[in-house]
């Protein structure tokens, strides 16, 4: 029989949270080198630079690779000769671990879980409580999964009950182009079949622990069915010409998992869930001799990609900017931002219309600025802000008439496509909507030169700030004509995979 000592068990948690918020999962990031070397579309090749570049500056950095440090999600496998040392309360460890993880104050990780879930939704300030999974199983240890779920891509998760004899494949391949880029693709699809509801899900969740290895089993060719559903989801759900950040281009998932339980003679239940740009988790093991650790990988392990600003980009002054200079642009075109912006994000425009509605006077003028939506990290040392990287703006659409029309606002920030409302919206505004690389925070953040609180400081990471930025790299997402990237990108990338394969 081993003890775990409770000091033990919450160090290593807290360890593991603070490794995987500033160290990609090699596997991963070596994936995404593949997927820059072969992409053939510029925007998607310059994206996938940019997830290089952050993702080795955050490591060098030991900061977050991204804004969004995600909610915990924790895996348990506990051995049943195993024992935690008395007054263990599972939940209550792993709370304490996260916790002392996301308020470290060498490494402040973003506090993004609120409670309740409906209605109020205030930040309960540490990212807790962490969602776990327990399973009792023979032995005298303790394994545990750890992961840190980014918002952007655990929201596009998607579940159904097919017939018996529907095709699984063509649900996923209808599926995928539905969740559109607020999921910062390239990433991980995970696919539970089988069991009941619940269990397709968790599932679903638990192949993303799994490593990135369809190389390898596209080299030595499938061995069982799911090897085989995993090769035929990938090669049909790349050709979707997706890409990264759904610009259009040749990779849009670097793996594909799959897990599976039997099931009722008459269901087929099937969980679909995305892993992000920032995917993020670890696993280890307890025997009672200590606490788990973590060794820093080796840089050079990383692909050797750097990623410089495009010398034709267009520059724009934030501050001298005019609707006549944004009506040139067009969808595709790469721009370099200097100057002054606000930031604003869910809980922000929920104040400002609620504001609006009572007739009261806000607290910061909007017309003829631009507007970035982020919630960044605390910044430590001398930074000026932590990571801030965009927020998936469709979650904006609703708000976006009245920032454009009452507010006069002229552009917005963000990452992801916009729905067709935000899009109305942007047309008769003849306003624009620009995106930064989603899971690129670190990168970004180093262009932000001066960072203040303007408004609604008690929202915390949701608060208005004004940022003073410095050559911020964005493209044109939305023209003021509607034209949208997202739509012209994949069609384009779609039709020309077909006609001439990858
Ligand atoms: S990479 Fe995108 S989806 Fe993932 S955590 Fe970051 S912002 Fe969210």
């Amino acid at each position: 029989m081993s003890i775990i000592k409770t000091e033990d068990f919450i160090q290593s948690i807290a360890d593991a949270l603070q490794f995987i918020s500033c160290y990609h999962p090699l596997d991963y990031i070596q994936a995404v080198g593949r997927a820059w070397e072969k992409e053939q579309s510029p925007a998607a090749k310059d994206a996938l630079a940019q997830i290089l570049m952050n993702s080795r500056m955050a490591a060098e950095g030991r900061r977050p690779v991204c804004q969004d440090t995600g909610i915990v999600v924790v895996f348990l496998e506990i051995g049943m000769e195993a024992r935690f040392e008395a007054g263990a309360d599972l939940q209550n460890l792993v709370d304490e671990a996260v916790h002392r993880a996301y308020t470290d104050p060498a490494n402040p990780l973003r506090a993004s879980v609120v409670n309740p879930p409906y209605g109020k939704r205030k930040n309960t300030g540490d990212n807790t409580p962490a969602v776990i999974h327990t399973r009792l199983v023979p032995g005298d240890k303790v394994a545990v999964k750890v992961a840190a779920k980014g918002g952007g891509s655990e929201n596009k998760s998607r579940f159904t009950i097919l017939n018996p004899s529907a095709d699984l494949v063509q649900w996923v391949v209808e599926t995928v182009p539905t969740l559109g880029a607020g999921w910062c693709p390239p990433g991980i699809l995970g696919i539970g079949i089988g069991g009941t509801a619940e269990k397709a899900m968790l599932l679903a969740k638990e192949s993303l622990m799994e490593p990135v290895n369809i190389q390898e089993l596209m080299e030595r060719g499938p061995a069982d069915w799911k090897e085989e559903l995993r090769l035929e989801i990938y090669e049909k759900v790349n050709a979707l010409g997706i890409g990264a950040q759904g610009l259009g281009g040749l990779t849009t998932v670097v793996d594909v998992k799959i897990r599976d339980y039997p099931t009722h003679a008459a269901s087929l239940p099937v969980g679909l869930i995305p892993n992000c740009a920032a995917t993020r988790h670890i696993e280890f093991e307890l025997d009672g001799s200590g606490p788990a650790e973590f060794a820093p990988p080796r840089l050079e392990e990383w692909p050797d990609v750097t990623w410089q600003p495009d010398e034709a980009a267009i520059q724009v002054d934030l501050d001298r900017v005019t609707r006549e200079e944004i009506a040139r642009w067009k969808p595709g075109d790469r721009l370099l931002l200097s100057g002054r912006m606000l930031t604003g994000r869910d809980a922000a425009h929920r104040r400002i219309q609620e504001m609006l509605e009572r007739g009261e006077p806000l607290p910061v003028a909007f017309r003829d600025r631009f507007l970035y939506y982020v919630g960044p990290v605390d910044p430590v040392g001398d930074e000026v802000v932590g990571p801030a990287g965009p927020t998936t703006a469709t979650r904006m659409d609703k708000y976006t008439e009245m920032m454009l029309g009452r507010l006069g606002l002229m552009g917005m920030i963000g990452k992801a496509e916009r729905g067709p409302e935000a899009i109305d919206a942007i047309r008769r505004h003849q306003a624009v909507y620009l995106i930064a690389v989603g899971g690129a925070a670190y990168l970004v953040a180093k262009a932000i030169r001066k960072a203040r609180v303007v408004a609604f400081e008690d929202l915390g990471m949701e608060a208005i700030y004004e940022f003073e930025v410095e050559n911020m790299p964005v493209m044109v997402a939305v023209d003021s004509r509607g034209e949208s990237v997202h739509q012209r990108g994949p069609e384009r990338w779609r039709a020309r995979i077909q006609e001439k394969g990858t």
